[in-house]
């Protein structure tokens, strides 16, 4: 078994739909970033790497690549997983905690969820999603930004 940790922020944008999780989330802007800037994703994608002890997602993916500007963070996601099974692993669980004063996360947890296991080829039950405020405090608890922190655990494949 192999553990790895993940942690990523984003500013929102004045306007777009907020892209987390792998899902659009209505009424709320979009944040900022050189792909759709997906921070759930992204902070997966690091306790992924970190796992596989791969670096990390600014190495994959260098800010600034035309090729990835824009682009669907599930894209990304599945590209790293796709990297970790070559390496020899498996996917065992995914835990995250976004941190966000805004929008209410609660409806969209588990539609999340199912996007996320899709991409990292597991069940629902391997994944979990959860949200909490920052109480008001700092950067995030003024509604400027959204954090998020991941840990995944990888098995070795039996040969
Ligand atoms: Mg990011």
């Amino acid at each position: 078994m192999r553990i790895g940790i993940g942690y990523d922020i984003h500013r929102f944008r004045a306007g777009g739909t907020l892209r987390l999780g792998g899902i659009e989330v209505p009424d709320a802007p979009q944040l900022d970033g050189h792909s759709d800037g997906d921070g759930l994703i992204h902070a997966i994608i690091d306790a992924l790497l970190g796992a596989a002890g791969e670096g990390d997602i600014g190495q994959h993916f260098p800010p600034g690549d035309p090729s990835t500007a824009g682009i669907d963070s599930r894209e990304l996601l599945t590209r790293v997983v796709r990297l970790v099974v070559s390496r020899g692993y498996r996917v065992h669980n995914v835990d995250a905690t976004v941190v966000a004063e805004r929008p209410r996360l609660g409806a969209h947890l588990a539609a999340m969820r199912d996007s996320l296991a899709r991409c990292l080829g597991v069940p629902a039950s391997s994944v979990n999603v959860k949200a909490t405020t920052n109480e008001r405090l700092d950067a995030l608890g003024s509604g400027e930004a959204l954090a998020a922190m991941a840990v995944a655990l990888l098995e070795e494949e039996v040969p």
